[in-house]
């Protein structure tokens, strides 16, 4: 996925989203509430969220562009096939339900594609900023948990069943650990004295356990 041509292509997707937006930055940078719960929320993957809140944040991300960075979108369930959403809710279900989670929900996010730039100037025109978010990560990512969002799973779209389960699986284990020993950092300070790599080490090892196990009892391993 992380070839030149795509990095080409994702340059000229930035290009033209400049374009569209550049004339509605001042009222963009009023509209602060667009996006602005998830910049926090990245900082618990290591990544950074940029949602087009003004120049600045795009130039900083065009500039700092690489082939390591990933551009994302949020997509609405409607635009997900049937068949992945049945598989990632069924996962849902499950995990939520093992892990005692009560209520979560399914965020679906993809690659930007080359519809999108036209939809945000569609909406730009019409009501300002898009219903859904847009954001830069520090590499490829299937999906995000945050404990500044605790009741919802992000979750990147794939035909592949197996990564759908296994990763709505090792993300809810994440929003398990939160519940259970605090956010990351205050969890680092309480059980592993302050080392943020052995934190961190464990977090996605039991959160990869926990996956494997679950994709196991799916019998799609
Ligand atoms: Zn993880």
């Amino acid at each position: 996925m992380l070839n030149s041509a795509w990095i080409q292509r994702q340059l000229r997707l930035h290009e033209e989203f400049k374009r569209a937006i550049g004339p509605r930055l001042e009222q963009q940078r009023t509209q602060a509430a667009f996006g602005s719960d998830l910049v926090h929320q990245v900082q618990a993957e290591r990544a950074r969220f940029d949602a087009f809140a003004g120049e600045q944040d795009i130039k900083k991300a065009l500039g700092e562009l690489d082939p390591s960075k990933a551009v994302y979108r949020e997509r609405d369930e409607a635009e997900v096939a049937f068949e992945r959403n049945r598989w990632a809710k069924t996962a849902l279900v499950r995990c939520s339900h093992d892990l005692g989670l009560g209520r979560v929900r399914l965020q679906w996010f993809d690659d930007l594609n080359a519809q999108d730039p036209h939809d945000y100037r569609w909406h730009l025109g019409r009501y300002g900023a898009p219903p859904w978010k847009t954001w830069f990560h520090d590499g490829p990512c299937l999906g995000l948990y945050s404990a500044y969002q605790p009741d919802v799973i992000h979750i990147k779209t794939s035909d592949d069943p197996r990564q759908l389960v296994f990763v709505v699986a090792h993300e809810a284990r994440h929003a398990w650990q939160d519940r259970q020993y605090g956010m990351p950092g205050v969890r680092t300070a309480a059980h592993f004295g302050g080392n943020h790599e052995s934190e961190k080490r464990w977090s996605e090892e039991d959160a990869d356990a926990y996956a494997q196990g679950v994709l196991t009892e799916f019998g799609h391993n």
